[in-house]
Formats: C-alpha cells, sequence, structure tokens
C-alpha cells in the first residue's frame, strides 16, 4: 500500500536509511584515513518549525540518541530503560532513548540552523544569494517534496500531475494493480481527473490542508 501520515515507510526506508548508510560510509572513510575512536557526526538538515506541529516541536540543536549508543546521554537513560524493563515496569519518558542514528561508532548531532525562519526568510536568503531555485517552486509547487507526496494539500497533487502527468498515470496504474488508493480518501485517478479539467495553477497556497 502507498505510505500514509501514520504509515510513513517513505521517509524511514528512502531518506533516513539511505542516510544513515551515508554516516556508516562516512565512518569507513574516516578510519581509512587513520581516525581513532568514534566519528562525530554532525547531521545539518533545513527543517523549519514553520512547516509542521511535528516539527515545530523539534530543538533547533539535539543529541541524536539512540539505545545502542555509549555517550553520557544516552548510557544513563539505558540503565534507566533496562533496569525497569527487568523488572517488568513501563520505562518512563526521560529514559528512552530512542532509535537514533547514533551507536557504538559514532555520536550523531542534529542541527537545524533555519528552524526558526518563516519562508520569507528563506527566499529573502534564497534570492540575493545567486543559488539555483528548483524549477517545481516557479511551476507553483509550495515545497520541494517527491512529486505525488502523501502530505500534500490536494491542489499540490492536481499541479503536480499537471506537471507530471506520465509519472500521475504510473501512480494510477498501480492504485488499479494493488486496490488500494494512493491516499484513503483520494485516489490518483481522481487527482488526475481534476488535473485534466483544471486550468494550470500558478501557485499552489498551501502545503496541508
Ligand atoms: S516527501 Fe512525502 S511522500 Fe516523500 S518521503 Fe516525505 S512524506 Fe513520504
Amino acid at each position: 500500500m502507498f505510505p500514509s501520515a501514520d504509515n510513513r515507510w517513505c521517509t524511514s526506508d528512502f531518506k533516513r536509511g539511505p542516510v544513515r548508510r551515508l554516516m556508516t560510509r562516512l565512518v569507513r572513510e574516516a578510519e581509512a584515513d587513520g581516525h581513532q575512536g568514534r566519528v562525530h557526526i554532525l547531521n545539518v538538515m533545513g527543517l523549519r518549525a514553520d512547516e509542521s506541529p511535528a516539527r515545530r516541536r523539534l530543538l533547533s540543536f539535539a543529541h541524536d540518541s539512540a539505545y545502542t549508543c555509549p555517550c553520557s546521554y544516552c548510557a544513563p537513560r539505558r540503565a534507566i530503560a533496562d533496569d525497569h524493563e527487568a523488572r517488568g515496569l513501563p520505562v518512563p519518558k526521560h529514559a528512552r532513548t530512542g532509535w537514533g542514528a547514533s551507536n557504538t561508532l559514532r555520536p550523531v548531532d542534529t542541527w537545524l540552523p533555519v528552524h526558526t525562519w518563516s519562508t520569507s526568510d528563506v527566499w529573502a536568503a534564497v534570492r540575493p544569494s545567486g543559488l539555483r531555485v528548483h524549477p517545481a517552486y516557479a511551476a507553483g509547487m509550495p515545497r520541494l517534496s517527491c512529486v505525488f507526496c502523501v502530505l500534500a494539500s490536494r491542489s499540490a497533487l492536481v499541479r503536480a500531475a499537471q506537471l507530471q502527468p506520465e509519472l500521475a498515470a504510473r501512480y494510477a496504474a498501480v492504485e488499479k494493480r494493488i486496490g488500494h488508493r494512493f491516499e484513503a480518501d483520494l485516489s490518483m485517478a481522481d487527482i488526475i481527473k481534476e488535473a485534466e479539467t483544471s486550468p494550470p495553477v500558478a501557485a499552489v497556497a498551501c502545503w496541508q490542508g
């Protein structure tokens, strides 16, 4: 079935997973260059608080804690968690290490340098910088995601289908083959119908909703 907000295997398998494989490769390269001990990694990402309630709750700098990380932040939590589990008690929230990217080979910290920026702040920095802007923005998309994102608004999906009709048709063919819609209450076939009957959208106003 297609991913959904509650079942985002797209993010875990196609974003987090490959990034963690890259981290492993970086550790191996550092070791091959003679580095001794754990390789400290700083993971810098462009997530912003304005993008969603979940992103608003993130800290702009945090250790990516994990059960297998032996650092002075994770190890005491693991000890408390193990003790509670051994006694058959629920693990208290403050003792949960999570399943972040750190492990015995690498402590990983996450930094979100533009976490507090608004969309206008981003464009005010990008425009004079000379950076190339992805054509999806000029085509009216409010975000650069997967072409058809399961979290996108209906209007963003319709615009994406206008821009990429062949890909939309492939999604619709998959829907038919597996017998499941792209979203529980919205099929790609419906999105395609709307894309074909609507005038080209100059700019999609919002991402969600
Ligand atoms: S952009 Fe959307 S569809 Fe793509 S990985 Fe992220 S949540 Fe999933």
